[in-house]
């Protein structure tokens, strides 16, 4: 398969080490009793409005720093609708049109630790995590835990500038250890505080970017390593045959080592 190109960027949600969440005094903690940690903001009630917590501003302040991105010095946040039932308002708030911070780059070393790569930073932004549905717990029955609904995210994106699993876990090892030393993400993976999206395309050395999939919630730097083969492998297979990669939103089959399509995109 070596005709083809990989092209892989990153999106990474970090959730923000604050002792409350972004817009409610309720507090940020997991494992709390189910829906102990549930203001009425965070529920959405009526007439509940969002207040912004300086703290989750200067914890995407301090990273964006240290990711050597420009801010916007008036910064706004937007609305993303969704129907889930673990997102009561309807909408996340997120920043689409002019997030906190921008244009940034962060250096790395590579996989052999002999040289250093720097990749461009697109954009941080601040934004709400959602809830979490628990369809496991009890048969045909789905439970819904609102504690981690509006905890801030930091979501960082890299430009489409890695070309190999192992450079794709070599920037997220040295960003995770770069938040986790700053403090503004404690970075426990297995908690979810720190989960990669990942966009991966093919095309012809010369040509343009191929179609890419976005495989979603990778949970560990082992589980990114065998998403990237995978999804490379998958893509080219696809190619080399003539058919198309769909534009598409896949998650990890951990069992198996595998992708499946989630949604087209
Ligand atoms: P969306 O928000 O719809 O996912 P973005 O433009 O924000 O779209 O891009 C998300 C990510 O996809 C970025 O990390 C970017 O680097 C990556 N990306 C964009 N185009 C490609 C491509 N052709 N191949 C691989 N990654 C890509
Ligand atoms: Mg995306």
């Amino acid at each position: 398969h070596s005709e083809w190109k990989p092209v892989i960027g990153l999106e990474v949600h970090a959730q923000i080490n604050s002792k409350t969440k972004i817009f409610s005094s309720a507090l940020n903690k997991f494992m709390a009793p189910p829906n102990s940690l549930v203001s009425q903001f965070d529920a959405s009630m009526p007439g509940t409005l969002p207040v912004l917590n300086k703290e989750c501003v200067r914890a995407a302040v301090m990273t964006a720093f240290a990711l050597n991105c420009n801010f916007n010095l008036r910064s706004t946040f937007d609305r993303k609708h969704y129907f889930y039932a673990d997102m009561p308002h309807g909408y996340q708030i997120t920043q689409h049109w002019t997030p906190i911070a921008f244009d940034g780059h962060f250096t790395f070393p590579s996989s052999n630790g002999m040289e250093s790569k720097s990749l461009k930073i697109e954009r941080l932004q601040l934004e709400q995590d959602s809830g979490k549905s628990l369809h496991d717990e009890i048969d045909n029955v789905s439970l819904i835990d609102l504690n981690r609904a509006g905890v801030g995210l930091m979501e960082i994106v890299t430009a489409p500038e890695l070309h190999s699993a192992t450079d794709a876990c070599a920037f997220i090892h040295e960003l995770h250890l770069m938040l986790c030393t700053l403090g503004t993400c404690e970075g426990k993976m297995s908690e979810g505080q720190f989960r990669v999206d990942v966009n991966v395309s093919l095309h012809k050395p010369g040509e343009v970017f191929g179609t890419r999939a976005e495989v979603k919630n990778i949970a560990g730097i082992k589980h990114l390593q065998q998403v990237v083969d995978y999804e490379i492998e998958r893509q080219a297979d696809l190619l080399t045959r003539g058919l198309p990669v769909d534009q598409e939103t896949r998650a990890f089959d951990v069992a198996n080592g595998t992708t499946y399509s989630m949604r087209d995109k």
